[in-house]
C-alpha cells in the first residue's frame, strides 16, 4: 500500500511546489454580465505610458487607454504611498488615478467633466467598474481641482499588497502579450504579486473591499 502511495505523494508535493508560482504569474479575466471584466492574479505596479513617473497596477492599462481615447486627460498621479492619499484608498494600490486636463495639447476641463459624469452619472452612485470617484462635489475634487478616479478590487487585508482580483472595463491584456521591462526598480514591495491570506478563494467572487473616500489628491497647483 505505502510503495503504491509514494509515487502519487511524491507528484502531489511536486504539484504544491508548482502551484504558488504558476498562479501568481497567471491572470485570469473573466467577462460579467454587465460587460465589465474581473482579473485575479497577475498583479502588478508598471509604469504609466506617457506619463513620465507615474505608475499603475498593470490590469488598468487598457482601461487607461480606452479612456483617454475619448477623455483626452492629463495623469497627475497613480499609484503612491503619499500621505496626501488616504492609506486605506486605492493609490497605494495602483487602483487609482488623478486626473487634469491636458492643457498642453488643447485638453479642457469640460472634458474632464464629461468623463467624470461617465464614471459616476449620479453622485455616489458611480457606474461599474468604478469604486470612488471624486469630482465635484466632494471636498478636495472637482472641476479646477482634479478628478479621482478609484476601480472596483477584492480586499487587501495587509498594506503593500495588491488586489488579488480587479475590476475593470475592458478585460486587460495578459501579461505576456504585453511586454513589461522586468525587473522594476523601487517596486520591491508592491511591485510583485501578492495575494491575501485565503489560498481557497479560486473564483471570480471576491469580497469587495469597502469604499473608501479620499480627502485630497494631487491637482493644480498641487
Ligand atoms: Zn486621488
Amino acid at each position: 500500500m505505502l510503495r503504491m502511495l509514494r509515487p502519487l505523494l511524491i507528484a502531489v508535493a511536486a504539484l504544491g511546489l508548482l502551484l504558488p508560482a504558476a498562479s501568481e504569474a497567471r491572470m485570469k479575466s473573466t467577462k460579467l454580465p454587465d460587460g465589465t471584466c474581473s482579473t485575479t492574479g497577475g498583479g502588478k505596479v508598471v509604469d504609466l505610458p506617457g506619463f513620465p513617473g507615474e505608475r499603475i497596477d498593470r490590469r488598468l492599462l487598457t482601461d487607461i487607454k480606452w479612456l483617454q481615447k475619448r477623455y483626452p486627460m492629463f495623469v497627475t498621479d497613480g499609484y503612491s504611498n503619499d500621505g496626501v492619499h488616504s492609506p486605506n484608498g486605492e493609490h497605494p494600490l495602483g487602483l487609482a488615478l488623478d486626473i487634469v486636463p491636458d492643457k498642453a495639447n488643447g485638453g479642457t476641463w469640460g472634458q474632464i467633466t464629461e468623463l467624470a459624469l461617465f464614471a459616476e452619472p449620479k453622485q455616489n452612485q458611480p457606474r461599474a467598474p468604478f469604486r470612488w470617484v471624486g469630482y465635484d462635489g466632494d471636498a478636495g475634487h472637482g472641476r479646477g481641482n482634479h478628478l479621482h478616479l478609484s476601480w472596483s478590487h477584492s480586499t487587501v487585508t495587509k498594506p503593500g499588497r495588491l488586489a488579488r482580483t480587479v475590476y475593470t472595463i475592458k478585460c486587460p491584456k495578459p501579461p505576456a502579450a504585453q511586454q513589461e521591462p522586468e525587473p522594476n526598480p523601487g517596486g520591491t514591495e508592491a511591485g510583485q504579486v501578492k495575494h491575501p491570506d485565503s489560498p481557497s478563494t479560486g473564483g471570480i467572487k471576491a469580497k469587495l473591499a469597502p469604499v473608501v473616500a479620499e480627502s485630497g489628491g494631487v491637482g493644480v497647483g498641487g
